[in-house]
This record gives structure tokens, sequence and C-alpha cells, in this order.
């Protein structure tokens, strides 16, 4: 039974799928006016490790996470490139899914862009329209009445009185009735996307967009919805109330927010400057999976501070992982029996990582789970007591649940022929006890980021980050 935190009820509950096996998953996206920094991709991997999850215990997913591609900061940010928004949108949205790749972010299946999806916000906002829950002001604009929604408030617990007063100033400009009330549509200004739709000319609010998008994916119900906690108030907020008074049907099952990360004592984020993103990190020697387990590696509503030493202990977790694969994958014990405990061994660790990530996405337990595996397997490599099925057995629980944590070297990767060939060459060298052709080839195969030991079991290689990724 999985159990996962809502926000809104406030309650770890079980997740229960809408439609049997099937669970829809929402996550609010990147606003493509910048490079992403690292504290969004804490957000984005911690959904894809619910995905990963999910699907690991045999639910069939749909994730939908949009991609914002009309806003203020694009509209400046065109502007000041002399891009056309659309221009501007298409290079971050390479730089996102390159950064994505990088960090082994599994690929929604569908990226709706919010500039492609302008008739259906447009016929969400004439629906609240028709309605009674939204009103045009004398320029065109339409506002989305909070009076005709008493549950505002309910995500971000709010008291509906307080709402909004550092708005005010807002709120006398475009002419809305209440402070309170936020932009469906806004009326066309000079210098701005235009679209021409059945409520009339203008563009989209941010919140509506995300409503349409994945009502539009997902239907009106769908199960779970994710982001930052800071897009509870007022982006979820007003999504609930925009979806659900226009459709009455209850919008999502489960709110799942992120908390964020830190760096330096404050939240990251590109208005602050706080920032570190993927591209520098990994450019600046970075392994990209020590990146991601640093960023999946905290239970996503605990607090999480980026550091040298919080890189540090992840490469260091990573490179113990490593080296247990390594080591397994040279195991050889032609003679020896299977290990009588080696099977239950394995049982218990798989148990304990579904029981961890059961509660609410624990990935803490989780991983402790898998490194106390690691451990034993150690103690079992060193000690002999092992078959060479053994060692297999226990790579494939390794790789089986790297499918939720995507940490371990790539096993589909190859070294390709060149390198085979090196590494062929060299295990003949040093067979033939010629040991300057042996370490001349192992510095060869290093300058390549394949690092070979000698074992008793023969030589045995693994590569470096950047070769993972070059
Ligand atoms: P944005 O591109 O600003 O719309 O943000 C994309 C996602 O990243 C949203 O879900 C935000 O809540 C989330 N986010 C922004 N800053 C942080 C942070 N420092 N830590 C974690 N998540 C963040
Ligand atoms: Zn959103």
């Amino acid at each position: 039974m999985i159990r996962l935190h809502d926000t809104l009820s406030g309650e770890t509950r079980p997740l229960v799928p809408l439609q049997a096996g099937h669970i829809g998953i929402y996550s609010c996206g990147p606003t493509v006016y910048g490079p992403a920094h690292i504290g969004n991709f804490r957000t984005f991997l911690g959904a894809d490790l619910l995905v990963r999850y999910l699907r690991w215990r045999g639910l069939t997913v749909t994730w939908v996470m949009n991609i914002t591609d009309v806003d203020d900061k694009i509209i400046r940010g065109a502007a000041a490139t002399g891009e056309t928004i659309e221009e501007l949108a298409d290079r971050y949205i390479a730089t996102f899914l390159a950064d994505a790749a990088t960090l082994r972010m599994t690929t929604p299946d569908v990226l709706p862009r919010a500039t492609r999806h302008i008739d259906e916000m447009a016929d969400l906002i004439a629906t609240l329209l028709e309605r009674g829950h939204a009103y045009r002001t004398d320029d065109g604009s339409v506002f989305f009445r909070i009076a005709s929604w008493p549950r505002y408030g309910e995500l971000a617990r709010l008291d509906p009185e307080g709402l909004r007063v550092g708005e005010r100033v807002e709120a006398d400009e475009y002419g809305k009735d209440d402070v309170r009330d936020f932009a469906l549509w806004k009326a066309p200004k000079p210098g701005e996307p235009v679209w021409e739709t059945v409520i009339g000319p203008g563009r989209p609010g941010w919140h509506v967009e995300c409503s349409a998008m994945s009502m539009a994916q997902l239907g009106p119900s769908f199960d779970i919805h994710t982001g930052g906690v800071d897009l509870i108030f007022p982006h979820h907020e007003d999504e609930i109330a925009q979806s659900e008074a226009a459709t009455g049907a209850t919008f999502v099952g489960t709110w799942l927010h992120s908390a964020h990360l830190q760096m330096g004592g404050t939240k990251m984020a590109k208005s602050t400057g706080n920032i570190a993103r993927v591209g520098e990190l990994v450019a600046a020697g970075m392994s990209p999976r020590a990146l991601r387990l640093a960023l999946i590696s905290v239970h996503y509503r605990a607090g999480l501070s980026q550091s040298d030493e919080s890189l540090a202990a992840a490469a260091s977790a990573l490179d113990r992982l490593d080296t247990v694969v390594a080591a397994l994958r040279a195991y050889r014990q032609a003679e020896g029996p299977d290990d009588s405990t080696l099977a239950g061994r394995l049982v218990a660790a798989n148990d304990a990582f579904i029981e961890a990530f059961d509660d609410d996405m624990n990935v803490s337990a989780g991983l402790a789970a898998l490194f106390e595996l690691v451990r034993d397997l150690n103690r079992r490599i060193e000690g002999r007591s092992l078959s060479t099925a053994d060692a297999i057995r226990a790579l494939e629980t390794l790789a089986d649940l790297d499918r939720v944590l995507g940490i371990l070297p790539d096993p589909d990767v190859e070294l390709g022929p060149e390198l085979t060939a090196l590494l062929d060459e060299r295990a003949a060298a040093r067979s033939a006890r010629d040991f300057a052709a042996s370490d001349r080839l192992r510095d060869a195969l290093a300058e390549r980021g394949v690092i070979v030991e000698d074992t008793r079991d023969g030589q045995r290689w693994r590569r470096t980050e950047e070769a993972d990724h070059g």
C-alpha cells in the first residue's frame, strides 16, 4: 500500500488510483526564460522518483509536465535579446531537456507548451464567465471572482479576508472588483503577444495555463499534482478554484509539494542570484550521477542544503556503489556452491526498500536499505562465500532497485569496439607478463575514461564519470 502526504487534507493516506492500475500525474514544469537551476531540478527529480517508483510497483503512469512559454519574464527576456518569445522559449526548452537527460530524469509522457493550448484556456475562461465565477474589466481582461468560491484558501490554509493585500496596486491598475481576485486573461498591451480567442484578444494568466493543460491531458479529475512549496499559494490555490468552479469535479486526488533546495542558508532562486546550474556543475567536474543522487537523497518534504560537502558525500556514496558493482561483475568462483543465505538477504533488502518508498517516498530509508545491502555484499565478496551465479543475482537486485533510483552506471552502455580491444590487449599483455605494455595500456584506457584495476579475478574496469556522459 503506497501512502502519500496530501497537502490539501494534511493527511498521509493510501494512494487509490482513480482508474484501476493507472495514475495520472501533472507536474508544474519550468518557465523557460532561462536555464533551470538545480533547485527546480530537486522538485522535478522528486516527481521523476515518484513516477519511477509507481511504475516499478506495476502501475501505469501518465506523466504530464507543462512548459510555461509565455509570461512576463519571457516577454521581457525576448525584448532584451531581440528574439521572438517562441525563439527564446525554444532555446531554453532545449537546455531544460538536455539538463534533464544529464540528470537521468524520466522524460514526461507529455510536455505541453502553454502557447499551444490557448484555445483550451479560453474555453475554460468562457465557462467561468458563464457560471458567474469570472468577470471582465473595462480593458477586456478577465478576473476570477474569489467571492464566488467559498473554499478559496483551503489548500494554503489562509484566511480568505487577508488574501493578496500585497497586490493592491495591481487591483487599482486593472480595476478589479476585489483585490483578492486574480487575472485569468490579460487584455492586449503594446509589445505583448496577443491571441484571438472566443473570449476576445489577449493572453492567458499563468494560473489558468496549468488548469487548462492538466485537464486537457488528464481529464477534469486526476490522481497527483506536484510542485514546489512556493506554488501552493497562489498558483495551486488558484488552479483548484478555477478548475473546480468550471467542472464541478474534484480537481486533484493528492497534492504533493517539495521543500526547497537551499544554498548558503537561503532558498535557491534566480531572483536572488543564489543559484547553481546543472551545466556549470558538470563542466566543473561534478559527476551527473552524483548530482542526481545529491538532489534525490533527502525526503521531498524535508529541506535540503546544497554545498560542496553535500555533493562530496553523494560522490563518495556513489563510489561505494560503483565499487561493489565492479567487484560483482568481475567476481568468479567457478567451483563453489551457492551462498545459502544470499537469496533471503536480497529479498529482505527489496522488502525494506518497498517499505521505505511506500511510506510517502521515504528515500533516505530506501537508500539506507540499499547501502546496508552493499555492506553485506562486500563482506560476502571478501569472504568468497558467493558463487559466480550469486554475484549475478546480486547484480540483478541492484539493477532492479536502480530502476527507481537511476544512479548506477548504465548497464546498456557498452564500451565500444575500440576500448574493448584495448582492454583485451591489456589482459593479453598481463598474461604474457609484459608489464610495461600493460601499464601503457592502462594509461591509454584511463585517458579515455576507463579505470582498470587488477584483481585476483583478472582485470576489472569501470568508467570515470566524464566518460559516462561525454
Ligand atoms: P519555475 O520555473 O520558477 O516555475 O519553477 C519550476 C519548479 O521549481 C516549481 O515547482 C517550483 O516550485 C520549483 N522550485 C523553484 N525554486 C526551488 C528551490 N529552490 N527548491 C526546490 N524547488 C524549487
Ligand atoms: Zn502550474
